[in-house]
Formats: structure tokens, C-alpha cells, sequence
């Protein structure tokens, strides 16, 4: 997934289920959900556009909740963004942006409708692309959670990216939100948490710059570019994984008004940081967030 896994893991065994955690997060991406790796899931579907693919009965599965979860969000997020993802390349090798005529061809093959799921089966549209890279980091965490339960380890994190696994906490578990304008190490505030997954999407992660503009990776499946809806990244709190990061990525789509509904309906909580630096934070995590003072944000009051 280019990313690392770091694993804080307390409890006999922890050692050994650290590496079954390591190898299942290898084999999610080889087998499952990597578009690039030729033989997984979701390359083979990718391939094999308009015929159905018999996949693992968990990936038809992922697929089903992900087209739900874009219902939802009014198609914000959506994992038939992959012909147009791949154009633009971004974080890729040849990250190039798209001239307007591609964008418009390209908006034409996002369509969650045009994906039939039956059993453990998937067929997309001809022309189309499926791309989990939104969610995977997520359903990492919601398969490290799994092994986690058939062990011994009584408490522990397991943070794949911008995706972190809070397990056997009630409460007390200190979550830092990355600085957006920072390095990897500088905290905006943190989350006081109990058992939960938490995914960041920020504009920051993955980006290029051509002709004196930058463009990030998060794009508007309405739009064909990257979001603009004024943040700068949204961090989302709920049970699964899969959810916090597939709301992660659609929230920042949708901006801060427009996602509220969405998180409700999936018993989520979010922290939005906005590009003019003010910070927002739903109902249910304004007792468990405090902001770092020093680094340079407004916390907004409830309204
Ligand atoms: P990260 O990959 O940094 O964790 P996200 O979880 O927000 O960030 O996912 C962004 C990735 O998801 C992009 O690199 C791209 O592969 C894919 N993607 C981009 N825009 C969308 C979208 N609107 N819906 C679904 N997937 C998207
Ligand atoms: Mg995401």
C-alpha cells in the first residue's frame, strides 16, 4: 500500500501476532485489492471489464459496502473513480494532468451503478476501473482487529498510513492528528480515544506541481479534479475501518456542512481542519479532542 505499518501491540503473543498482522496486510494488497498487482482481485476485474470475475468472498463483499457507502455520500466517494485516477497518476510515476477533454471521457466511466456484485462475484462497466486505494488502509485495520481478537494481546494500535486501529481500549488511547502544514511528526491536536479506527485524508499526502500548481490526490468524482471544498483534511472516528476511511476521503469531497449528514448516518465523528486554519469538530468528539496550542490553529465553537 507505500505505506508503513507501525504495530504497538501489549499482551502474550504480541510479537508473533505483530507478524501475522505484517503478512495479512501483504496478502490483503497482493491478492485483494491492489489494481497494480497483477493476479488480485481487483486487478482481475479491472481486466476482465464488462464479463463477471469470481473473487475472494471478502473483496465482492468490500465492493458491496464501499457502493453502499457511495450511495450514501452522494457518490463522493467512489470506487469506479479508477480510469480517471489512473490518468492522473498522482503519487504515481507519471502524474500528468489531464486535458479537458480526457477529464470529460473519463468522467463519462464513473458509475457505482454500472457494478453488479452477486455472491462472491464482481463486474464492472467496459471502460471502467475499480480503485480500493481509498479504503485499503482501512480494511487493513478492520483485518488486523480480526487477528487481534483470536489472540492473546489484550491492548494495542495498529496504524497502516493514515489509518489507525485503536484495540481493547476503553478509553485513554491518544490518537494525534497530523499537522497539515507540518512533517509527519508535528500533531495539530489529539484524540482522546477507546476501541475505534480513525482515517485521515489530507491534501498533503500525495501531490505534484505543474506549471506553478499543485495538485493533490483526493479528486471530485463531479468534477473530474482534485476536491476543493476548503479543507485541508478531515479525520474520521467509527467502528470499521473500512467506513472511517472510505467517510475519510468522502467527507473531504463533500466539505464540512455537507458530510455532517453522512457521518450520522454512519455513526461517525469527524475532525475537519480547514486551508484557512480552523478546525471543526462534531458533537461526539469535542470531549475527546484537544488542540496542540502551539501550532497555529483555530478551534471553532459549535454553533
Ligand atoms: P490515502 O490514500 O492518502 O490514505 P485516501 O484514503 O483519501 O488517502 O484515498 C485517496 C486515494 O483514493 C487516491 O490515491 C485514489 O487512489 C483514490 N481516490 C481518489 N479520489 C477518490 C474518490 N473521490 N473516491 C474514491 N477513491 C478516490
Ligand atoms: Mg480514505
Amino acid at each position: 500500500m507505500g505505506t508503513t505499518v507501525i504495530q504497538s501491540l501489549r499482551g502474550p503473543g504480541s510479537s508473533a501476532t505483530a507478524g501475522v498482522i505484517v503478512d495479512k496486510i501483504g496478502s490483503l494488497e497482493e491478492k485483494s485489492l491492489s489494481w497494480r498487482q497483477a493476479g488480485s482481485d481487483i486487478y482481475r476485474i479491472n481486466a476482465n471489464a464488462g464479463s463477471s470475475v469470481r473473487t475472494g468472498a471478502d473483496t465482492a463483499e468490500w465492493v458491496r459496502q464501499c457502493l453502499k457507502i457511495s450511495a450514501a455520500g452522494a457518490g463522493a466517494f467512489d470506487i469506479t473513480v479508477g480510469s480517471l485516477s489512473a490518468f492522473w497518476d498522482i503519487g504515481g510515476e507519471n502524474p500528468r494532468v489531464p486535458a479537458k477533454e480526457k477529464i470529460a471521457e473519463l468522467l463519462k466511466t464513473i458509475d457505482r451503478n454500472t457494478v453488479k456484485t452477486n455472491g462472491d462475484t464482481v463486474k464492472i462497466a467496459a471502460g471502467q476501473r475499480l480503485d480500493m486505494g481509498a479504503v485499503g488502509k482501512g480494511i487493513a485495520c478492520d483485518e488486523a482487529r480480526k487477528i487481534l481478537e483470536k489472540s492473546r494481546v489484550k491492548t494495542g494500535t495498529v496504524s497502516v498510513g493514515g489509518s489507525v486501529l485503536v484495540y481493547g481500549y476503553k478509553k485513554g488511547c491518544k490518537v494525534g492528528i497530523r499537522d497539515p502544514k507540518g512533517t509527519a511528526n508535528d500533531y495539530m491536536g489529539i484524540l482522546n480515544l477507546g476501541s475505534c479506527c480513525v482515517s485521515t485524508s489530507g491534501n498533503y499526502e500525495k501531490t505534484f506541481t505543474f506549471k506553478g500548481k499543485t495538485y493533490h490526490h483526493i479528486l471530485d468524482p463531479k468534477t473530474g479534479y482534485p476536491a476543493d471544498s476548503g479543507l485541508t483534511s478531515v479525520t474520521v472516528v467509527c467502528d470499521s475501518g473500512l467506513a472511517s476511511d472510505a467517510l475519510s476521503t468522502a467527507c473531504f469531497v463533500l466539505g464540512y456542512e455537507n458530510s455532517l449528514p453522512l457521518l450520522e448516518q454512519y455513526s461517525a465523528g469527524a475532525v475537519f481542519i480547514g486551508r484557512d486554519g480552523t478546525v471543526k469538530v462534531t458533537a461526539d468528539l469535542e470531549d475527546r479532542f484537544s488542540l496542540n496550542d502551539s501550532a497555529g490553529y483555530v478551534l471553532e465553537p459549535r454553533v
